[in-house]
């Protein structure tokens, strides 16, 4: 998009990061609350490919989680998903994150969105410093968990209250591998998927 100037317009981008495994309506309404809350033009999602702090646990095939969360998100203009994680070799780290979508989009200014349990961790991620010079960090309210943002500089952080939806992609995995619904949870389309694809299946005790 270009001024009368001819030099671009800054757009305002969102930042949602997760392993997604399944996508559900938690991390969708957040999206949704922090566009209209910060007037973004974008929210993009962001599949892990391996997380480092999920090393210890067996994670869904990342060609998955993509496709979930493009199901997810087809339906609304303001939605896209990024393969920058899953197609980077290696574990993920944000920092990476926001340096490949700052050299994709160097015409916006990032709005990473995060929910209140992984902000509270944010201060031991990779290069924590430099992660507040490439975005400006936004903490949702999440039930079962505390908003801190102690240690954190307020200028880099902004705290949202959402729409408390007590859902997890963990219990969305036991439930399905239980035999529970997941509907009304997740969309319908990833419901579709999940059953379609067999996810979740054979890990009834939590071998996921
Ligand atoms: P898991 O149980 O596997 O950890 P999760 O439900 O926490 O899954 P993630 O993919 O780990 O989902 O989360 C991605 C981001 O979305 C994180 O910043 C997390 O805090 C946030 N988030 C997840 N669920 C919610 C929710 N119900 N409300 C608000 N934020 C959420
Ligand atoms: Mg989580």
């Amino acid at each position: 998009i270009s001024g009368e100037s001819g030099t671009p317009r800054r757009t305002r981008l969102g930042v949602m990061g997760g392993t997604f495994d399944p996508i559900h309506h938690g991390h969708l309404v957040a999206a949704s609350e922090v566009a209209a809350r910060f007037d973004l033009d974008e929210v993009v999602f962001v599949p892990t490919g391996r997380p480092s702090f999920k090393q210890d646990t067996t994670v869904t095939p990342a060609e998955h989680r993509y496709l979930m969360t493009v199901v997810a998100t087809a339906s609304n203009p303001r939605f896209t998903v990024s393969r920058v994680d899953i197609d980077r070799e290696g574990l993920t780290y944000t920092i990476d994150t926001l340096r490949d979508l700052r050299r994709e989009r160097p015409h916006s200014d990032l709005f990473f969105i995060t929910g209140a349990d992984a902000i509270a961790q944010i201060l031991s991620w990779k290069d924590a410093p430099e992660l507040f010079d490439l975005a400006h960090f936004v903490a949702v309210t999440r039930p079962g968990h505390t908003m801190s943002l102690e240690g954190l500089n307020p200028e880099s952080v902004t705290a949202v209250e959402v729409p408390a939806l007590a859902i997890s992609s963990t219990e969305c995995r036991e439930r399905a591998a239980s035999g529970q619904p997941v509907w009304y949870l997740v969309p319908d389309g990833v419901v579709q998927y999940i059953s379609k694809h067999r996810l979740y299946r054979e890990s009834i005790d939590g071998q996921f």
